[in-house]
């Protein structure tokens, strides 16, 4: 078993949270509402995982799974520029997949292993949004256990993946603002269990005062839940 690597998130209080940085060999879920950030942390991670181990990367590639058109070209430059790096190699470092559907979605997760054995250093895999097509497909009580279904078996291939190239999972869930939905258990008020079980971190993202934005862990399996802040600015994000 190799061992498990790291990347910063460009913070280094959301670093310490989550133990360190996003892990490799784990799923990490970011959830929140719109705008609370999500995006912004792929981002910066397509970026990081690019970066030689003394600075918090592992010298990596990244896919980038974008459900939603999410993906800016023009952001990673800002966050390559502030890390000094050469856009051009940033970019041809990152695989963007585009997902038109639930199944392309569980189909690109699936390729990424090809991409793999044809001799592209993965470290990073990005699925965002994880849930908006799962979601808009399979509406009603009816269909909610064959979205959990589906759900379950692409985060199963997003965890093999996870395990068989020492890779770090980021995916993002976007969910309502509805703080009465949320204490007590969040996950349990949105992705239903499935994510509650597959991911191995899950922070919670909210907006804060003046632009900063509140990260808390929930239900980590050997770190203490806890909370900070961090900003998000030109360069990235920042403490
Ligand atoms: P989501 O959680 O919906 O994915 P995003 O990650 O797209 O949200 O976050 C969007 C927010 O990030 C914007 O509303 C803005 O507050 C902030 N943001 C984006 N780019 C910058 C920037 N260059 N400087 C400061 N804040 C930014």
């Amino acid at each position: 078993r190799k061992d498990i690597g790291r990347i910063t998130t460009g913070s280094k209080a959301l670093d310490e949270l989550i133990g360190g940085g996003i892990e490799t060999q784990a799923i990490t879920e970011v959830f929140g509402e719109y705008g609370s950030g999500k995006s912004q942390l792929a981002h910066e991670l397509v970026v990081t995982v690019q970066l030689p181990e003394d600075r918090g990367g592992l010298n990596g590639e990244a896919v980038f799974i974008d459900t939603e058109n999410t993906f800016r070209p023009e952001r990673v430059e800002q966050i390559a520029n502030a890390f000094e790096l050469n856009i051009e190699e940033v970019m041809e470092k990152i695989y963007i997949a585009r997902a038109f559907n639930s199944s392309h979605q569980i189909l690109m997760a699936e390729k990424v292993n090809e991409l793999i054995q044809e001799g592209k250093d993965i470290r990073l895999v990005i699925v965002d949004s994880l849930t908006s097509h799962f979601r808009a497909e399979y509406v009603g009580r009816e269909s909610l256990a064959t979205r959990q279904q589906k759900l379950n078996q692409h985060l199963h291939t997003l965890q093999n993946i996870a395990n068989t190239y020492n890779a770090a999972i980021f995916v993002t869930n976007q969910v309502q603002a509805r703080p009465d939905a949320f204490f007590g258990s969040p996950t349990k008020a949105i992705g239903g269990h499935v994510l509650g079980h597959a991911a191995t971190y899950r922070i919670w993202l909210k907006k804060g005062l003046a632009g900063k934005r509140i990260a808390r862990l929930v239900d980590s399996p050997h770190l203490p839940e806890g909370e900070c802040v961090f900003k998000i600015t030109n360069d990235g994000i920042v403490d």
